[in-house]
């Protein structure tokens, strides 16, 4: 497809990054692949908006991949960082910040007794799945196609996220031993996991899935699915980890867990605990937990773990996130993916908006995404013009069919105008899109 808006800055930043980066990006779905065109280079945020180097102003549906849920540039969190910042960035040693971030994580999330600091979701699932093994002596990790946990060698089978933009179902690089011991099953799938276990008895360490997935798009578990998942790791003996990297502090005060209620063993958390810095943190029972080193024999480790301006980041913005700010980030969720409907049923396009709480995708099919066969099934083609529709009249969508769409307390009616605005011509373009 053509691109008649230009971004001649962002272009030309671009070539600059594509010279001396590969694919001139540091994380692949931000390189417009999936979608054609010049990826936006951002140069500042404030509230809902995003202004890119051309000087031009966006509502924001994307929200960092989540974690900017109080919006860009919340006076109280810069305020906070300033604070840290002028104490010195890292110390190598503990410091208070990193006891209030457990602290808030533990009170706010009844099955977390202790929590590890680390500075990536990928560390996070990579550290829980190391623990995991090391506490059951077992070899076995049981993952979903379409979940995606970070680029962890063992995980990066069937993962969604940029490996399902990009199609790339298994990376070179990942060894057959690597991933030798990951068994991926089908999402939603009770009976295969059943069989799993049947297959490998004593064998299975965990099973580690996306609270509710938003790396295939928004795929909610069915009913019963988390529950099932939960009784039949207690019933073999291995342990239940919910990745809530996304759907923490995001779906609620306690994330899918506040929603949900199914007790994990192991969760691992990331985005909106570190404020938009490199925080991240796996937890859950003590029992397992003190098998952590130093307390016990799973080495885990990193530099800049808990590191001071990252937790001040993360610590002011939990705290700001009350009962309020999420009946406010539900409410702006529930009437944006109201108005896409309308807009784009007006159009008579086949689409399909799923919901985790706040979190949602626009499914370009109109079958239900129960699991990532049906996630890519869809139309992506549709959503392809619908997305450039939408940037070329200032409202930046992620730039994937495959991804959650993220709003925040600052999305306010004036930032949802703009969205309204746009809609029309966005499902227009769906609406005469060709594969
Ligand atoms: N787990 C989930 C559910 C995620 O969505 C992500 C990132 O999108 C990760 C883990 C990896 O987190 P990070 O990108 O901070 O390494």
């Amino acid at each position: 497809m053509s691109f008649p808006y230009e971004a001649p800055v962002s272009q030309s930043l671009f070539d600059r990054a594509s010279a001396v980066t590969p694919g001139g990006v540091n994380s692949p779905v931000r390189a417009f692949r999936a979608v054609g065109g010049t990826p936006r280079f951002m140069v500042s945020g404030t509230g809902p908006y995003l202004t890119d180097a051309d000087g031009r102003e966006y509502v924001d549906l994307v929200c960092s991949w989540g974690p900017m849920i109080l919006g860009h540039a919340h006076p109280e969190v810069i305020a906070a960082v300033q604070e840290a910042v002028a104490r010195g960035t890292s110390f190598g040693t503990p410091g208070a910040g990193e006891v209030e971030l457990a602290e808030e994580i533990v009170a706010r999330i009844e099955p977390v007794e202790q929590v590890r600091l680390v500075s990536s979701g990928t560390e996070a699932t990579m550290s829980a799945i190391r623990l995991a093994r090391g506490f059951t002596g077992r070899p076995k990790v049981i993952k979903f196609a379409g979940c995606y946990h970070g680029h962890v060698d063992a995980l990066l089978a069937a993962a969604g996220s940029g490996v399902a933009t990009l199609g790339l179902p298994d990376t070179p690089g990942v060894t057959g031993a690597q991933a030798g011991d990951t068994i991926v099953l089908p999402y939603n799938d009770l009976a295969a996991v059943r069989e799993a276990f049947a297959a490998h008895p004593g064998e299975i360490a965990c099973v580690i899935t996306e609270a509710a997935p938003g790396n295939m798009g928004v795929v909610p578990p069915l009913p019963g699915f988390n529950q099932g998942l939960k009784d039949l790791c207690a019933g073999d003996g291995a342990l239940y980890i919910s990745d809530e990297v996304m759907t923490g502090f995001r779906v609620s005060k306690a994330g899918w867990y506040g929603i949900d209620g199914v007790r994990p063993d192991l969760m691992t958390f990331g985005k909106v605990m570190g404020g938009g810095f490199p925080a991240a943190a796996f937890g859950g029972r003590a029992d397992v937990m003190a098998h952590l080193a130093p307390a016990g024999p799973v080495y885990q480790a990193g530099t800049l773990s808990g590191n001071p301006i990252a937790t001040a980041a993360g610590v002011t913005q939990l705290r700001l996130l009350d009962d309020a700010a999420y009946e406010k980030v539900d409410a702006v969720s529930a009437q944006v993916r109201g108005l896409v409907t309308d807009a784009l049923a007006k159009e008579g396009v086949a689409h399909r908006v799923q919901a985790a709480g706040n979190m949602f995708t626009v499914f370009f099919t109109d079958a239900e995404v129960t699991d990532y066969d049906a996630a890519k099934a869809q139309e992506s083609f549709r959503f392809t013009a619908f997305f450039h529709s939408m940037l070329s009249q200032g409202v930046y969508l992620p730039p994937s069919a495959f991804e959650s769409w993220f709003l925040s307390t600052a999305h306010d009616a004036a930032a949802v105008e703009r969205i309204a605005a746009a809609l029309p011509a966005a499902a227009r373009a769906a609406a005469a899109a060709t594969a």
